[in-house]
């Protein structure tokens, strides 16, 4: 089959063509495992963490790749949820031990032997990919392949994100960063609390009229004040800054939700103006999103499918991978980049 590979770590200012085509065996559905014809795979800001090495892959050559669409090509022995010819996704939660005390509680994105697609196993930059039957999901029939994939990740880890601030309806919800991941989730935040107010921080002025069109009732600069308090805030930006600026607009209690799986060495003295005073006192708290758990990407499709919210991407074809990853590299993003397979 035809696959986009990574051979090492690489640093993308220096080298623009991080994975080359290769020629790689068909895989081999093993027990409980399906083998799933790849259409479509998002292109994830995720992937130049793996490239870069801020979280370096777990073996070499590696197949990138974690918002995968495709159809069921064949089961493995013992494999019976899906039909050949359904249609499934595969997420970024390839797989969890299933036994530890967060692998029961659902929360098997907190597992210590959690492994992750295009990782820690080969995903989607590929014709064929296979992984275990409980850790695919069916795709509601309202989205086409290339739709559905960027919900995939960048949906379903914003929705896990949105269920981490415990927002009520009525309550004002802030984002600070604008990209493939808030676009989907201030629809999704729109839609389960129709009558809360959000409010966006950007420090770009397209990503900022984007929010505008998707609802936000007032935009800013990372900097800014927001006219009303915050009772959370979803942080989507790989650096330290938003966390400081976005910690003062906070109400009491409030709640900031960091969804990015590693933040950036450039700005980290920003954090050296943190005050107790203005940025933490009062309650105000501030927690991590870890990766995604099969609940949070079964809930999204859903709530998307019921919206339904189809997200706006920018098609590239397979080989061409190595010029989305630049562009997400060098911030060209409104919506969501997806590769075309099949
Ligand atoms: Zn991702
Ligand atoms: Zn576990």
């Amino acid at each position: 089959m035809k696959a986009m590979v990574l051979k090492k770590i690489t640093n993308l200012d220096k080298n623009s063509t991080p994975l080359e085509m290769m020629d790689l065996p068909d895989p081999v559905p093993e027990e409980k495992e399906i083998l799933i014809k790849v259409s479509a795979c998002g292109v994830c800001h995720t992937e130049l963490d793996e490239i870069e090495g801020r979280t370096p892959p777990t073996k070499f050559p590696i197949v990138l790749g974690h918002q995968v669409v495709g159809t069921v090509a064949k089961n493995g022995t013992g494999a019976s949820r899906f039909n050949i010819g359904d249609r499934v996704g595969v997420a970024w939660i390839f797989s969890a031990c299933g036994k530890c005390k967060f692998c029961r509680e659902g929360n098997e994105n907190l597992c210590q032997d959690f492994k992750a697609t295009g990782r820690d196993a080969n995903g989607g930059y590929a014709e064929y990919m296979t992984i275990s039957e409980d850790f695919a999901y069916p795709i509601p029939p309202v989205f086409s392949d290339m739709d559905a994939a960027p919900l995939l990740c960048a949906g379903a880890v914003g929705y896990r994100s949105l269920r981490l601030t415990d927002l009520k309806n009525r309550q004002n919800l802030g984002f600070t960063g604008f990209g493939a991941s808030g676009h989907l989730v201030i629809s999704l935040a729109r839609h389960k609390f129709p009558d809360s107010k959000m409010y966006v921080f950007a420090r770009s002025e397209n990503e900022r009229k984007f929010a505008e069109e998707l609802g936000a009732v007032w935009t800013g600069d990372t900097a800014e004040e927001s006219p009303e308090k915050l009772d959370a805030l979803i942080d989507t930006t790989p650096v330290w800054k938003p966390i400081v600026e976005g910690m003062k607009n906070l109400h009491p209690g409030g709640k900031l939700v960091i969804n990015a799986i590693r933040k950036l060495g450039v700005d980290k003295d920003e954090l050296m103006r943190l005050d107790y005073a203005t940025h933490l006192w009062l309650e105000k708290e501030i927690k991590s999103v870890a990766n995604v758990a099969r609940k949070d990407v079964d809930e999204c499709l859903k709530l998307a499918a019921d919206i339904p919210l189809k997200p706006e991407y920018q098609e590239f074809p397979l080989e061409k991978a190595n010029e989305a990853l630049m562009e997400v590299h060098q911030s060209k993003i409104r919506g969501a980049k997806v590769l075309r397979i099949s």
